[in-house]
Parts: C-alpha cells; structure tokens; sequence
C-alpha cells in the first residue's frame, strides 16, 4: 500500500512524485510509456524550453483563468533556477524570456529522476493501467505488472498531442469516470492549414519566413501576437501560427500584418514624390523578395494589372492605400489545424472549476489530484507549458 500512486512520468508527474518523497510519504511513479518524460527529451529541440522568465496568469488560456495563480505564484521560475542550480545545469535565455539548456534536455530528466530517488520514489515503467477502483481504503490500479493501492492518485497523463509519443486522453477518461467535467480538448500551439486549392498559389512560397503580427478573436477570447512566421507548402507554421493557433476558433478569420509597427500607407503617401522606383522593388525593401513578387502578381491576376511594374511617383494615392491596407490586414480563414500529431499541447481538458486550485485535487472526489496539461490550463509558446507543469507538480506534492 502506498500514499500516493501518481500516473504519468512526464514533467509534472516527476515534480509532484518527488516533492511528495521527500516529504516522505510513500509514491510510486506508474507510466505506460518505455522511457520516462519523452516530451521533455524532444522538447526546445532537444534543449527543453524548461520555463520562460516572465511566466504569469496572462500567458495562459483556461476557461478559468484565475485557476493558475496560486500555483504559479507558489513555484515560479525562479524557484525552478535553484533547482537547476543544485544540479549545476546551465541553461541561457533565447530570446523574450525563453529559457533553454545549455546542453541537452535529458539534463533536465536526468535531475528529475535524481529527485524522485531523493525521496525514494518507486518506478513502474512500461505498466498500462486498465482500470481504477475507488473504495474507503483510496485507489486500485489494476495494472500490466499487477495491482498497486495508494491512499490517493494524482493523475499527470499530459494531453494528446503527438500520439506517437505515447500521449493519450487517458486523464480525460479518468476525470469523466468520477464525474469530472471536462473541457472539450482540442490541439494547440500547432500549425492551421488551408483549402490545397485556395492555397496553391501560395505554396512556391514555402520556406519564406518573416516577423508579423497576427490576430484573432473576439474580446477575452482574442490572442493577439508580434511574432515570426513560416509559410509551408500546406498553410502557414512558425511561433506567429503556433501561438495564434490556441485561440483560433474553427470557421474565423486571422488577421496577419505584414509589416509590423509601421504606417504603409503614410510611408508610401511620402516618399512618393518623384520617386521611379517600382512597386516590386519598393516590396522587395520590405520583404524576402519571394513574397514581394508573388504578393504584387496575385494582387495583378485579382484585377489590378500592371501593379508591380508601376511607378511609384504615377501610382494614384487611393492605389497606394489600398495596397498597404491589404499588406496591414491580410485576412485568412484556415481550414482547420494539423491535428494532435503536430500539435506541441492540447488545449482544454480536466475543467477547472472541479478542481482545488491550492491542491489540485478534485473537489468532489477526495484523494483524486490533477496536474499538469490534462487539466484545462494550456500555457503560450516559450516555456510556459512546462512552468505549469512543474507549478502544478509542486502545489499538488505538497499538498498530498
Ligand atoms: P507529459 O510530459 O506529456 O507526461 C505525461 C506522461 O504520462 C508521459 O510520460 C506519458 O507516457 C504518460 N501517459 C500518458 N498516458 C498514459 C496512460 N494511459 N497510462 C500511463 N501513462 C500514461 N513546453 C514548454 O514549456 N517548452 C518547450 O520547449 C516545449 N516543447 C515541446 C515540444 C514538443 C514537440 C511537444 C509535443 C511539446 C512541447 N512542450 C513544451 C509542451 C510540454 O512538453 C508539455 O506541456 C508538458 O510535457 C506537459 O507535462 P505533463 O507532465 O502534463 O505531461
């Protein structure tokens, strides 16, 4: 019999497992998966992104979105540098805020494990569960290696994102199974594709890349980001895409600014004077030349010949209008995402108004704990996901 029986050997579940051994209480660590925290290891490119120096409340999206504070305002990022610390990890910041190791991210896993055994953590790795029981005496496991009872579960399965890792809506399941309600899950942070016919003229443009900015939504619902973007032979990909993703609604527009920060209209309105530069020259200033010429020849084939080759000087003002409104609000309706297989985090989840927010367990189901992304908290790109992971670990293992 143990204390606490935690599923999921991933970012959360280690942090939880090992805060709660050290304070001594008996855990066992159970996961289906071969290797420990496999999203850790590939995570940052291999350098796991392990928190973002400015993480708060409003870089995450919930239905609830004041569930997150007191775990977040419990373990911050700088608490996760002194554990780094301890174990001499060195680590950088990328750029706004994003911190990364200076080695690999199996340092990272490596000082997690180096934890758990601190607090004698006991480990069934490769061990499905097929089936929880909840009686007076706490939980069931009924498990590929046998039947493990714990006084109380945590449940930290992560989301669905990249199933060939091993993710699965296990967590979701669970929390249905004791009348936890559930927000309905959908892949985020992940690239937005797009009808193939109505991008088709846009494909050659695969590989261009360029800083944007990008919106969509409604009041509490807009996500609104300054940020780089890909385009694909499918749609569009980059931080800008990943980022705007999680708010996207299926069936709305993004709105993409293609020259940040600047007033087109009025630069073009006052360098024009005698000015014989053309068009696609002029675009060419401002962008990858890709995007300049194929930007002025689909503009020419929607009813404005002669667009690239004109002159700025002969070009009519309302012509030059028209073209930096176009560049400033380019206004796309995706088709849909590329699913939880691209998907770095799963938005929604276990619903939060169930949930303690100090504890993370269930309000209605004592001894039953949720943590990390199978609850409905989905962090922005750039550390955030795993400084949730790791906040909701520790509020939870000193909770049990
Ligand atoms: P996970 O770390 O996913 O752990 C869940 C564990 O549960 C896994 O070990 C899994 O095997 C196990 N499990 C699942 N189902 C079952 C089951 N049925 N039975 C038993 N065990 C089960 N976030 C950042 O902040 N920075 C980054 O740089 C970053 N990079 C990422 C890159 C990629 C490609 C991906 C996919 C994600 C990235 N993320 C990043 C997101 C981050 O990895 C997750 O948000 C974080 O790992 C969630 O932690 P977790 O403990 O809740 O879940």
């Amino acid at each position: 019999m143990f204390d606490v029986a935690v599923i999921g050997a991933g970012a959360a579940g280690m942090m939880c497992a090992a805060v709660a051994g050290q304070r001594g209480l008996r855990v066992v660590l159970v996961d289906h998966a071969q290797r420990l925290a496999e999203k850790i290891r590939i995570s940052g490119g291999g350098r796991c992104n392990f928190t973002n120096i400015g993480a708060g409340p409003a870089n995450f999206l919930s239905e609830n979105p004041h569930f997150c504070r007191s775990a977040l305002a419990g373990y911050t990022p700088q608490d996760f540098l002194a554990l780094l610390k301890r174990h001499r990890i060195a680590w950088h910041e990328k750029h706004r805020g994003q911190l990364f190791c200076d080695d690999s991210s199996e340092s990272i896993i490596d000082m997690l494990r180096a934890e758990c055994d601190a607090g004698a953590v006991q480990w069934r790795m490769n061990c499905p569960v097929a089936e929880i029981g909840h009686g007076e005496q706490g939980y069931t496991l009924h498990t590929g290696q046998g039947t493990i009872r714990a006084a109380k579960l945590v449940v930290a399965t992560g989301g669905m994102a990249i199933p060939q890792l091993g993710a699965t809506d296990f967590g979701l399941k669970i929390a249905r199974q004791f009348g936890l309600k559930v927000v309905e899950p959908r892949p985020a942070l992940v690239p937005l594709t797009f009808d193939a016919a109505q991008w088709q003229p846009l494909s050659e443009l695969s590989g261009v890349a360029l800083e944007v900015g990008l919106h969509t939504g409604q009041g509490k619902a807009r996500g609104e980001f300054l940020e780089d973007l890909l385009f694909t032979h499918r749609g569009l990909s980059g931080p800008a895409i990943l980022q705007i993703s999680s708010f996207w609604k299926p069936g709305e527009p993004i709105v993409v600014d293609l020259a940040p920060g600047r007033d087109l209209a009025a630069e073009l309105l006052a360098s024009k004077s005698g000015n014989r530069q053309q068009l696609h020259t002029v675009l060419g200033g401002l962008w990858p030349k890709r995007l300049a010429d194929r930007w002025l020849h689909l503009a020419e084939q929607a009813g404005k010949p002669g667009l690239a080759a004109l002159r700025l000087a002969d070009a009519p003002d309302k012509t030059l209008r028209a073209l930096a409104q176009d560049i400033h609000q380019w206004t796309l309706v995706p088709s849909g995402t590329a699913g939880y297989k691209k998907a770095e985090v799963m938005r929604g989840g276990v619903d939060t108004r169930g949930l303690d927010q100090k504890s993370m367990q269930a309000k209605a189901v004592p001894g039953l704990y949720f943590i990390g992304e199978t609850v409905d908290v989905t962090g922005w790109l750039g550390g955030y996901n795993f400084q949730w992971a790791w906040a909701s670990g520790v509020a939870c293992g000193r909770a049990l």
